[in-house]
C-alpha cells in the first residue's frame, strides 16, 4: 500500500529491491527437482507436493516435441517460476539437467543474480557441480549451498565442506548443522538462531516442525543421544576454524552459506528459503555495449531494458510459435508497451507477454527488474537480443560456445531445401544448434555441444518444418570464430583457407578445423588472426 503512495521511481526501486532471481545448480539426481517443488510448496505457490512433476507431465502429453523428452527421460526445457515469499518476489529459473543442453544452462545463468547449489550428502561434489560452478565464477554469482538427503547415510559433514572448499574453491559458512544422519538423523541445529529443528521422520508441514531453543536446552542432550555429543564436538571445531557468516563476502562469491536437510521430507527447506531471501542479492546491474562505449545498466534506471536468454518452441502445440524469455534489466515492463529490438532497429510486435507463476502462466500487467517475461513471437526474436525503449545498447556476456560435435546435413527430398534452411535458421536463433555454411560449397554443417541436440533438431525439422534430413559424420574436429584487426591479413587468411571456412547464421566467419593439430598449425601460421572459442550474441 505504501508503495502506491510513493513517487513512481521510489515504488520502482522498492519493488526491484524485493526481487530475488536465481537458478538451482546441481549434478543430476542430487535433488534439484524435489527441492524446486518444496521451495514452491513452502513459498505457498502450490498446495500439494507433486505439482511440479504433474505440470511437467501434462505439458509432455500435449506437445509432440516434448514427447522426445519423455522418451529419453530427460528434461530439455528451462522453465521459470515466480512466487512470493515473506517480503520477496522470488523468480526461480530451472535449468536442464542433462549435460548435452549445457549451453542452455550457461545462458540461463547469465539471467540470474544468484544460485542455489544442491549437493547429495553421500556423493559430495560431482562433475557437473564443478562445471556449473565454473560458469558461476565467470560472473562472481553468489551461491547458497544445500546439502541434501541427510535422511540417508552420507559422508561426514566436515568432510563434505572440506571437499567443497578444496574442489570448488569457495569458503563454507555452515548456517545449519546436522545432528546425526541416516537412521540417526535427529534434525539440524541453526548456528545463527541457536535453535534446534527436530526431525521426526514424517513428511511434516512447515508449521509442524518442532523447535527447541538453545544449544544447552534442558534435556536436549538426553533426547538426542550420541549425535548430540558429536554435534558439540563439530561445533567446537567450526568455531576454532572461524567460519562466521559475512554478507559482503557471500555477495562477492567468496563464501557460501551452507544448509543441511532432506528435501523429500520437507526438512531444512524453510530455513534455507529464509536465509536465501534475506541474503541473496536483489537485481544487479548488467553490462552493455553502446555506441558511446560501454556502460552498466542499473536496475533503478527509469527506462525499460532487457535481454533474451532463452527461446522455447511449441509450448502450446496449437500455435507453432515460440516464447522468448526476457530478463528485465531496468525500468518497468508494462502491458502493451512498445519493445524496441536493438538488433532489428525497431519495435517488435508481441501479441502477449507472459509471467510464469508456479501453477500456471498468465498475462503480465507489469514486470520489474529481475523478473522474467515470456514473449510470444513467430521468429522475430533471437537469443541474445537486447530490448529497450529506443536506446541502442547490447547486453554482453550471453555466450555462444564453439561446438564440439559436427554433422553434415543431407536432405532426403532436395525440393525441401527452402524449408530446411528456414528451419535451421530458426533453430539456430533459438540456440538449439549452430549452423555453418562453407564458403566453397553448398553443404550445411551443424555444430552442437551435446549429441542429443542433433536428435532434437532432426525431430523438430520433421515435426515443425516437414523436412526429413539425415545427419552424416563430417571431418570437422572443432570450430573457432575468426577475426583480425588488419583487413589485408584477414583477406590473405581467407584466401588461403577457404576450404575450411564457413559463415555462421549471423554471417560471422568460422574456421572449421579438421583436427587439433590442424588448428594449432593454422594459428601459428596466421598470428594476426584471432581464433575465438566463444562468441557473444548481439
Ligand atoms: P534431480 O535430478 O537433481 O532433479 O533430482 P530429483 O529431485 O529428481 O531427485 C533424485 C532422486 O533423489 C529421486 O528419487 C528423489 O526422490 C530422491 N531424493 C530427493 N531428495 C531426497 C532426500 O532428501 N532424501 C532421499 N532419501 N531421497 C531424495
Amino acid at each position: 500500500m505504501r508503495a502506491a503512495m510513493d513517487s513512481p521511481l521510489t515504488a520502482h526501486a522498492e519493488r526491484t529491491a524485493r526481487r530475488r532471481t536465481f537458478a538451482i545448480i546441481s549434478h543430476p539426481d542430487a535433488g534439484k527437482t524435489t527441492l524446486t517443488e518444496k521451495l514452491l510448496l513452502f513459498g505457498g505457490a502450490i498446495q500439494l507436493a507433486g505439482t511440479v512433476k504433474g505440470r511437467k507431465a501434462s505439458r509432455h502429453a500435449t506437445s509432440d516435441w516434448m514427447a522426445l523428452e519423455q522418451q529419453r527421460g530427460i528434461s530439455i526445457t528451462t522453465s521459470v517460476m515466480q512466487f512470493p515469499y515473506n517480503d520477496c518476489i522470488v523468480n526461480l529459473l530451472d535449468t536442464p539437467g542433462h549435460e548435452d543442453f549445457s549451453e542452455d544452462t550457461y545462458r540461463t545463468l547469465t539471467a540470474v543474480d544468484s544460485a542455489l547449489m544442491v549437493i547429495d550428502a553421500a556423493k559430495g561434489v560431482e562433475p557437473r557441480t564443478i562445471k556449473l560452478m565454473e560458469v558461476c565464477r565467470l560472473r562472481d554469482t553468489p551461491i547458497v549451498t544445500f546439502v541434501n538427503k541427510l535422511d540417508r547415510d552420507g559422508r561426514p559433514p566436515l568432510e563434505l565442506l572440506d571437499e567443497v572448499e578444496k574442489v570448488l574453491g569457495i569458503r563454507c559458512t555452515p548456517v545449519t548443522w546436522p545432528v546425526g544422519m541416516g537412521r540417526d538423523f535427529k534434525g539440524v541445529y541453526h548456528l545463527l538462531e541457536d535453535r534446534f529443528y527436530l526431525y521426526s521422520g514424517d513428511k511434516l508441514r512447515v508449521s509442524e516442525i518442532e523447535t527447541v531453543d538453545g544449544l544447552d536446552a534442558p534435556g536436549i542432550a538426553e533426547r538426542l543421544g550420541a549425535p548430540y555429543q558429536q554435534l558439540r564436538d563439530e561445533i567446537e571445531l567450526l568455531q576454532m576454524a572461524g567460519t562466521e557468516f559475512n554478507l559482503d563476502e557471500y555477495r562477492a562469491a567468496l563464501l557460501t552459506p551452507v544448509f543441511f536437510g532432506s528435501a523429500i521430507n520437507n526438512f531444512g527447506v524453510r530455513e534455507l528459503l529464509n536465509g536465501f531471501t534475506t541474503w541473496a542479492p536483489p537485481p544487479q546491474s548488467r553490462h552493455a555495449r553502446c555506441p558511446q562505449g560501454e556502460r552498466d545498466v542499473q536496475p533503478v534506471e527509469e527506462k525499460f531494458t532487457g535481454f533474451v536468454f532463452k527461446i522455447q518452441a511449441n509450448m502450446d502445440p496449437r500455435h507453432r510459435d515460440r516464447v522468448a524469455f526476457l530478463r528485465v534489466c531496468s525500468g518497468v515492463y508494462r502491458k502493451g508497451m512498445n519493445l524496441h529490438s536493438v538488433r532489428l532497429g525497431g519495435p517488435v510486435r508481441v501479441s502477449q507477454a507472459l509471467v510464469f507463476m508456479a501453477a500456471d502462466r498468465e498475462a503480465v500487467e507489469e514486470a520489474y527488474p529481475g523478473d522474467i517475461i515470456g514473449l510470444h513471437n513467430h521468429g522475430t526474436i533471437a537469443i541474445g537480443d537486447s530490448f529497450s525503449e529506443g536506446e541502442v545498447l547490447n547486453f554482453t556476456g550471453i555466450p555462444n560456445f564453439a561446438p564440439e560435435l559436427f554433422r553434415r546435413v543431407v536432405l532426403k527430398d532436395p525440393l525441401k531445401a527452402k524449408q530446411l534452411n528456414k528451419g535451421l535458421d530458426q533453430l539456430s536463433e533459438e540456440g538449439a544448434t549452430q549452423v555453418y555454411r562453407p564458403l566453397i560449397n553448398n553443404d550445411i554443417v551443424l555444430g552442437a555441444v551435446g549429441v542429443l541436440q542433433f536428435d532434437v533438431v532432426q525431430y523438430r525439422l520433421k515435426d515443425e518444418y516437414n523436412v526429413e534430413a539425415v545427419f552424416e559424420p563430417v571431418q570437422v574436429h572443432t570450430a573457432r570464430w575468426v577475426e583480425a584487426d588488419d583487413a589485408k591479413q584477414l583477406k590473405e587468411f581467407r584466401d588461403k583457407n577457404d576450404a575450411r571456412l564457413a559463415l555462421d547464421h549471423y554471417g560471422q566467419l568460422v574456421y572449421l578445423a579438421s583436427s587439433s593439430v590442424n588448428l594449432s598449425m593454422t594459428q601459428e601460421r596466421f598470428p594476426a588472426v584471432r581464433f575465438l572459442q566463444t562468441r557473444e550474441h548481439g
